[in-house]
């Protein structure tokens, strides 16, 4: 199948707008500015059922529909600050296939009534960025960003943004207050973006994959989108491989395909590297429940992995093979929560902290049964007493690999397991 969101595979240069107009690009802007008005849009986005890629699987044409119609200042703000552990698509898209995020953007922008579209992108994309940049200054310079685009009365402009690097200004009340150059830190709901976003003003944040979804829906109807993948998890999902497989990379796949088949089929994963035996995967990078064989054989959809606790979140898939020692993957994943806890709550701040320390001391045979216990109590302290979801995040490897791998939390608090070192899975960020 050809690609739909990965087209720079099919294309070369896609990411020149010579090209991409030669492919079809902006027609999908063209007719939506012709042919259809902003509420129009907005139906036709909720009845194909796109739902946000960046993780919460939030319907799309929904959240646009939150939108105030009174007229007044408005704004779309891009979310590429793809910061979780093993995700690394956004930035294939920023780089390789630009327009068709910025055409997502501008037809967004149009079907809210926005003029200004922000683009955060994490600030250790400034080099990949600048592929974003240039593809920006093209559209300026053709007349497709500016006034009067295409000869109507819609007018937008579009501007590049680069984050310091954290990780909660993924998540979009951070990334608000980042970008308006407050501290990245997450604000209460309510009031949602959608009422008071950026500037106090209603602001819909989108994932970069999401808005380059919405091109392809607008030319080719709900229907034909509805058609890929199944009956909630609409449409195409790339997917983020790494770890222990012998072809990490992105891979888009049709919602609803097997775990097994992106990890040993042929055209995705290949099976495990070295011929060694699976032992789990992180189906959402480090923020969602660890899972072990029998999650192999459930679909990559957004309520796929529910039966086996957990969720696909952004789907960056993370294989661990038979080497793995999960005390130490857990690890490693507090210590990143902790060092991304923005502090702002307590007991993600002070909570993570602990985990972090209790997990180290366990890892290093210096932990006994009572550290274990504190540790399962930390993480109950936390759990759906935060300000953001990242507490949640955080909870989330330390208590599967608990359920999962029980034994090698007890041979460490035992003494009876020697330390080892442990291959770092293969992750690009
Ligand atoms: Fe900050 Fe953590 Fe509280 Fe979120 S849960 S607001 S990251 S301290």
């Amino acid at each position: 199948m050809a690609h739909i969101l990965l087209r720079h595979r099919d294309i070369e240069n896609m990411h020149k707008l010579e090209v991409y107009r030669a492919n079809g690009g902006y027609d999908a802007l063209q007719k939506a500015l012709n042919e259809y008005q902003p509420g129009e849009l907005i139906d036709i986005v909720k009845a194909s059922g796109l739902r946000g890629r960046g993780g919460a699987g939030f319907p799309t044409g929904l959240k646009w529909s939150f939108i105030p119609k009174a007229p007044g200042e408005k704004y779309i703000v891009v979310n590429s600050d793809e910061s979780e552990m093993g995700t690394f698509k956004d930035r294939e898209l920023l780089e390789k296939n630009p327009h068709q995020v910025i055409e997502g953007a501008m037809i967004a922008a149009y079907a809210i009534g926005a003029k200004q579209i922000y683009n955060y992108m994490r600030g250790e994309f400034m080099g990949i960025g600048q592929h974003f940049e240039e593809a920006l200054q093209e559209c300026y310079e053709a007349g497709i960003l500016g006034d009067n685009i295409f000869g109507t009365d819609f007018s937008c402009r579009m501007y590049g943004y680069y984050g310091a690097g954290a990780y909660i200004c993924g998540e979009e009340t951070a990334l608000l207050a980042s970008l308006q150059g407050d501290l990245g830190q997450p604000w209460a709901k309510p009031p949602f973006p959608a009422i008071e976003g950026l500037y106090k003003k209603p602001t819909v944040v989108n994932n970069t994959e999401t808005l380059a979804n919405v091109p392809p829906i607008i030319m080719n109807g709900a229907d034909w989108y509805k058609s890929i993948g199944t009956e909630k998890s609409p449409g195409p999902k790339i997917v983020c491989l790494s770890g222990h497989v012998n072809n990490p990379g992105n891979y888009e796949v049709e919602m609803g395909m097997s775990f097994r088949e992106l990890v040993y089929g042929e055209n995705y994963g290949g099976g495990i590297r070295g011929g060694k035996k699976f032992k789990a995967l992180l189906p959402s990078g480090g923020s969602g429940p660890v899972v072990v064989e029998d999650a192999l054989e459930a679909p990559i959809t957004y309520e796929g992995l529910t039966p086996f606790g957990s969720t696909v979140g952004s789907a960056s898939v993370v294989v661990m093979d038979e080497t793995t020692d999960m005390v130490w993957a857990a690890m490693k994943m507090a210590h990143f929560f902790k060092h991304e806890s923005c502090g702002k709550c307590t007991p993600c701040r002070e909570g993570t902290f602990w985990m972090d320390k209790l997990l180290s001391r366990i890892y290093h045979g210096q932990g006994t049964e009572k550290d274990l216990e504190v540790l399962k109590s930390v993480a109950g302290q936390i759990g759906g007493k935060t300000l953001c979801a990242l507490g949640d995040f955080a909870i989330n490897p330390v208590l599967s690999t608990i359920r999962h791998f029980f034994d090698e939390y007890k041979a460490k608090v035992s003494g009876k397991q020697a330390v080892k070192e442990t291959a770092v899975p293969a992750t690009t960020d």
